[in-house]
């Protein structure tokens, strides 16, 4: 859990606000330790929660299947109350809250539509399975181009 303290805001009025940081460690898919960034503010409802991070994520090329680095990051906010209209809100137990919805959020807003390792990433050979990128397998010199090849010439003017 990415805990953050309520204490301090127990005994603040309406407005009153906290910055705070933190260092997350163990995040599934952080390619290292990166800092959270963020700030309580009480509301009529209980507390305001927002956070901006960036960090480095490990991510798979769509056509090749290769390790690449992605950059993601953002904003995210959130209350710590329910308002029962089906938005994100955060729990706090024994007074401190979790961030782990934000920063899921921020993760998945920020993640890109499309990963590549590379612009001209070959991809795998539909038929054999061999990265292209490493050189031209069989199949490509005996095989008359088939739908897969199609699809990959037109997924290719698309870059
Ligand atoms: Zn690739
Ligand atoms: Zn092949």
């Amino acid at each position: 859990m990415l805990g953050v303290s309520t204490a301090a805001m127990d005994r603040q009025p309406v407005g009153a606000d906290q910055a705070f940081s933190l260092q997350v460690s163990d995040w599934p898919l952080a390619l290292g330790p990166f800092s959270v960034q963020g700030t309580l503010s009480k509301a009529d409802d209980g507390l305001q929660v927002a956070i901006e991070a960036h960090w480095q994520a490990e991510g798979t090329c769509d056509r090749c299947l290769g390790r690449v680095e992605v950059a993601v990051g953002g904003r995210s906010q959130a209350l710590t109350t329910d308002l029962g209209q089906g938005e994100t809100w955060l729990q706090v137990i024994d007074q401190e809250v979790d961030l782990t919805p934000l920063v899921e959020e921020i993760e998945i807003l920020s993640w890109p539509a499309k990963v590549l390792c590379a612009e001209g990433c070959l991809g795998l050979c539909p038929s054999c399975g061999k990265n292209l990128n490493e050189g031209r397998c069989q199949c490509a010199e005996t095989a008359p181009p088939g739908p897969f090849d199609q699809l990959r010439d037109l997924l290719g003017k698309d870059d």
